[in-house]
């Protein structure tokens, strides 16, 4: 089956994703959206190098700390959108509340320029970069987002590994009631909320949800079998788990839709 990978970084030791773009090959994954971190080798000029050796498989998206002065946000991301980044990525757990109202300045610029946001929800670690800092994982919940998701309707947000574990309902109030909300079934606790098959995930709209994975490698397509498997096993239908695969990113990062506009003014023209 077709795979998006919604949820990607840059692969330590492969910095223009060579070595990983054959493994996506390998498993049937068109595409992946590459977003920066603050890890070393994993920064915005990295995910650019990245994009621009691969700009038909690959799609940026920049990250932003709000902890910085929002010009400094803004210029950042008025760069890499104009360089061609698709989205913006956050970490709501370095410690600033994406509901302020000071934010919506950067907002208003998210949403001119066509971007998505995938926000990091729920736990995060404090290893790597991240040691030593004020973690909160209190601030990554999905309706840390709901301000701006309800006044930028334009930006389509979407909560990364599920909106987290113990906030799984946050995501799914906001993605059954605001149009422009999504998540994704990232690990650990994206996966954890279907493995254990949560209260409240029946009443889903499989248009809503994206396969993300922050690097499955070579398990793919096993993630795949057992994707589907459990979907099945939840009374959904294998369109709803092509949408999950492959449909609903699709829509979101523009992919197919030049053919299928072609095609449609072929048609009319016979
Ligand atoms: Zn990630």
């Amino acid at each position: 089956m077709k795979k998006i990978d919604i949820h990607m970084h840059v692969p330590p030791n492969d910095p223009t994703l060579e070595k990983y773009l054959r493994i996506m090959d390998k498993h049937e994954v068109e595409a992946a959206l590459v977003h920066a971190t603050p890890f070393e080798g994993q920064g915005n000029d990295d995910v650019l190098r990245a994009v621009k050796a691969h700009p038909d498989r690959l799609f940026g998206s920049v990250h932003a700390d709000l902890r910085r002065p929002i010009r400094e946000c803004n210029s950042i991301v008025r760069r890499y959108a104009d360089e061609g980044f698709r989205s913006i990525k956050l970490f709501p757990n370095l410690g600033f509340d994406p509901n302020e109202e000071r934010f919506e300045p950067f907002w208003a610029v998210v949403e001119k320029r066509n971007l998505l946001c995938l926000s990091h929800c729920g736990w995060l670690t404090d290893k790597g970069p991240f040691a030593g800092q004020r973690i909160t994982s209190l601030l990554s919940t999905p309706l840390h987002f709901e301000c701006p998701a309800r006044r930028f309707p334009g930006i389509r947000f979407i909560f990364g590994h599920f909106g987290g574990g113990a906030s799984y309902l946050e995501t799914i109030t906001l993605v059954t009631r605001l149009a422009n909300c999504y998540a994704d079934t990232c690990p650990g606790w994206g996966r954890w909320v279907f493995e254990q098959r949560m209260p409240g995930l029946g009443t889903l709209d499989f248009s809503k949800i994206l396969y993300g994975t922050d690097g499955a490698g070579d398990a793919y397509s096993r993630q795949e079998r057992w994707w589907n498997k459990t979907f099945l096993s939840m009374h959904r239908t294998r369109e709803d788990c092509r949408r999950h695969m492959y449909d609903n990113a699709a829509a979101l990062l523009g992919i197919g839709q030049k053919t299928r506009i072609s095609e449609r003014s072929d048609h009319a023209k016979t």
